[in-house]
């Protein structure tokens, strides 16, 4: 475990501590990287406001626990790819819709796009399935090999691997995406200046992350735990991406009612560099914020937001058994037959 800088701004000046409660269900899976401690340790910078996990181990040995694709592989068996489908356009239509809406696609001048950790490929299935070229990287190695050889995404430019400096796809793309992977970046400069170099000038970049900003829920608490390092809100984003020419284009906390506490944001290269103190946030608002108002908003959308996910994917279950029974009744009366059988 080791005290970094800001991972942010790099300031070693000050850090306020923020409170963490309940349990990490992550921690466990970094069995040598934590020391037997059973939460992460929070922080936000006392320069810039940023909120992240501090002290944390060390980049060399994170980037070697993510390639040997600890991270997943334990826990997780490979999905059908009937059932993926099905849910990679639940989970990622929205989002594809509310990017090309931002943009406008029919500025661009060709339709390539990048998902830096791209996972099983749902998003990036979105944008082929729109007719775009599509590039990328992803760290877990089944992961990769369900992309490639169960949906199909093959090329040059989709690569096992994670996107550093190095990262060559032999071409730059319009529009450069990720879904819930800047929160588990330990070097973020090395990621925006690899963006720079893959990404064409006046192209835009996706942003999705969770967040425990404009939170509705006790979950946005739980994002914070040891497999995340960074917390985002629009001012940290904008604040990373203005250090290397992006501007904000649009950003949401109100994205979609599936999964809330997360942050939707859009950005184009302009190249015009923002100055170093342009979106820096009140260090002692946001530890106030993490501390005090974030459970109080918990607190008051309890009733609504308890148990969200669980209710999600019971109306969900019934929204699909429904549409079956008026688009193919003879099926729904079999999977219904077979259900009362085996209760
Ligand atoms: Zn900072």
């Amino acid at each position: 475990m080791k005290l970094v800088p800001c991972p942010l701004c790099k300031s070693s000046r000050e850090f306020l501590p923020v409170r963490i409660t309940g349990q990490d269900g992550h921690i466990h899976k970094y069995s040598g990287l934590y020391d037997g401690q059973q939460l992460s340790a929070w922080k936000v910078c006392g320069d810039c406001g940023f909120l992240h996990q501090n002290p944390r181990p060390s980049i060399e040995a994170l980037n070697a626990f993510y390639l040997n694709s600890e991270y997943h592989t334990k826990y997780e068996t490979p999905p059908s790819v009937e059932d993926y489908l099905e849910f990679g356009k639940w989970y990622y239509a929205e989002k594809t819709d509310y990017l090309l809406k931002a943009i406008g696609p029919d500025s661009l001048s060709s339709k390539k796009v990048f998902d830096i950790g791209f996972g099983h490929g749902g998003f990036l299935k979105q944008f082929a399935d729109r007719e775009w070229e599509v590039y990328g990287v992803e760290a877990d190695k089944n992961h990769f090999a369900f992309a490639k050889n169960d949906l199909g995404l093959k090329g040059p430019g989709v690569q096992l691997g994670i996107l550093d400096r190095k990262t060559d796809i032999g071409t730059q793309v319009d529009v450069v995406i990720s879904n819930h992977a800047f929160e588990h970046f330990s070097d973020l400069h090395e990621i925006m200046e690899s963006v720079q170099k893959i990404l064409k000038k006046g192209g835009y970049i996706f942003t999705v992350v969770p967040t425990p900003f404009s939170n509705r829920s006790r979950l946005s608490k739980k994002w914070m735990n040891a497999s995340h390092y960074s917390m985002f809100g629009h001012h940290s984003l904008n604040h990373l991406m203005g250090q290397y020419g992006f501007e904000e284009v649009h950003h949401t906390y109100r994205g979609w009612w599936k999964e809330i506490d997360e942050i939707w944001h859009v950005a184009q290269f302009t190249g015009k560099v923002f100055e170093a103190n342009a979106f820096v946030e009140d260090p002692r608002k946001v530890q106030f914020y993490m501390n005090v108002i974030n459970p109080l908003r918990s607190a008051a959308y309890f009733p609504i937001f308890h148990g969200w996910a669980i209710r999600l994917g019971f109306f969900n279950k019934w929204k699909r058994r429904i549409r079956l029974l008026f688009s193919n009744p003879g099926l729904a009366f079999k999977k219904l037959t077979a259900r009362v059988k085996a209760a």
